[in-house]
This record gives structure tokens, C-alpha cells and sequence, in this order.
């Protein structure tokens, strides 16, 4: 199957040809058309299945047809375990939005928050965060959760193991209840199950 049949625009269509994939791999076959229809998903997938692209090339879609963003307040939300995932994941937001308006950036901990708080000012659309950071920034309200439409849990498994369970709690405790939620995780056990029915 091609991607143009997934029904994703021209703008998201024309970034996947300009960096070369053929065609969707099985987890974006599956995950996109339920994620553009605004439903929520757990899904099991390992890295190198193309799991990013499964949530962030949807995501991209329903952002680009929405509202536009507010000071201080973010469209949606990808949490990530450690920094070099939230990298890694903003690098791929950044090719696959190359053709739409929508604003990114990544924040996480280990550097200096102030570039952060500075790029937030305006508002990000999708904003790739580790846990802990994304709370410092929420108590100084450098960040605002009532826009959010999307939270994606990438590597939701990770992120338990690692011990950001409160964090993640936290963070679900500010926003909205009226939302999508995906999560992704290389693992399905019973905390993630826990986990999904918070989220
Ligand atoms: P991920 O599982 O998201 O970490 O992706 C693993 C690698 O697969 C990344 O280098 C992606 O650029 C690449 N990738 C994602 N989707 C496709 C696709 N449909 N065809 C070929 N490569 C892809």
C-alpha cells in the first residue's frame, strides 16, 4: 500500500517522498488511519518498526487542520524517556513538518532550561519533552497544558523502569481530560495496562 493511500495531506506526503520511504511500514499501516480518526491507542512496537512515524505523521495532520497556538501552551505533547529519545523523535517531527507551519521543539534535562523557556514563550504546537524537565517547566508556568489535544507515551515502558511513574502522574493530573492519548510501549505488562487506564 502507498501513503498516499492513507489519507494523510499533500504537505506530510510531500516531506515522506523527499526523504525517501517507499511505503508505510505494518505499525503505520495500522496506526495512522485509527489515530487521524481521533480514537486512542495502545500499541506494542519495538524501535525500527517506524512507530515514530506512526503517531508523529497523523499527529502533524490533525494539528495542521486545528487551531493555532497560544502563548505559553502546547498542542500536543510526546513524552520520552531519556534525552536522546526526545532528539532523536524532534528530528523526526522536524523532517516529516518540514511542508506545514507547525512549531516544535524538544525539552529535556542535563542542559540549561532558559533557551527553553524562551522558546516557549510564543507556544509550541508539538513539544517533545522528558518528564522531569517538562514539570520544572510547568511550576516556574513556563508551560500551559489546557491546549493540549494529543499526548503521545513513546516508550512507555522505559519510562516506568527508569522510575517516572510520579512524573508521569503528575503531568497527566494537568491535562485535559477531553484529549487523544497513544501510548507506545516495546512491552504490554500489567503497569502499562495500569498506566493506560490513567491516561
Ligand atoms: P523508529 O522505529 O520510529 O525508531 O524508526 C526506525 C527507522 O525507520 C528510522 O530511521 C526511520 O527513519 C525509518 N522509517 C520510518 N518509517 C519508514 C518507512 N515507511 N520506510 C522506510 N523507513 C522508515
Amino acid at each position: 500500500m502507498p501513503f498516499s493511500h492513507l489519507k494523510l495531506n499533500e504537505n506530510i506526503i510531500k516531506a515522506i517522498d523527499d526523504i525517501g520511504y517507499a511505503a508505510p511500514t505494518p505499525i503505520q499501516e495500522k496506526a495512522i488511519p485509527i489515530i487521524l480518526s481521533g480514537e486512542d491507542v495502545i500499541a506494542a512496537a519495538q524501535t525500527g518498526t517506524g512507530k515514530t512515524a506512526s503517531f508523529v505523521l497523523p499527529l502533524l495532520q490533525r494539528l495542521d487542520d486545528g487551531n493555532a497556538k497560544r502563548a505559553k501552551h502546547i498542542r500536543a505533547l510526546i513524552l520520552t524517556p531519556t534525552r536522546e529519545l526526545a532528539e532523536q523523535v524532534h528530528s523526526n517531527v522536524v523532517a516529516y513538518a518540514k511542508y506545514t507551519n507547525i512549531s516544535t521543539l524538544a525539552v529535556y534535562g542535563g542542559v540549561a532550561s532558559e533557551p527553553q523557556k524562551e522558546a516557549l514563550i510564543e507556544g509550541v504546537d508539538i513539544l517533545v519533552a522528558t518528564p522531569g524537565r517538562l514539570l520544572d517547566l510547568a511550576f516556574q508556568r513556563c508551560v500551559h497544558f489546557s491546549a493540549v489535544e494529543v499526548l503521545v507515551l513513546d516508550e512507555a515502558d522505559r519510562m516506568l523502569d527508569m522510575g517516572f511513574s510520579d512524573e508521569i502522574n503528575k503531568v497527566l493530573d494537568r491535562l485535559p481530560t477531553l484529549r487523544q492519548t497513544l501510548l507506545f510501549s516495546a512491552t504490554i505488562s500489567s503497569n502499562i495496562h495500569s498506566l493506560a487506564e490513567l491516561a
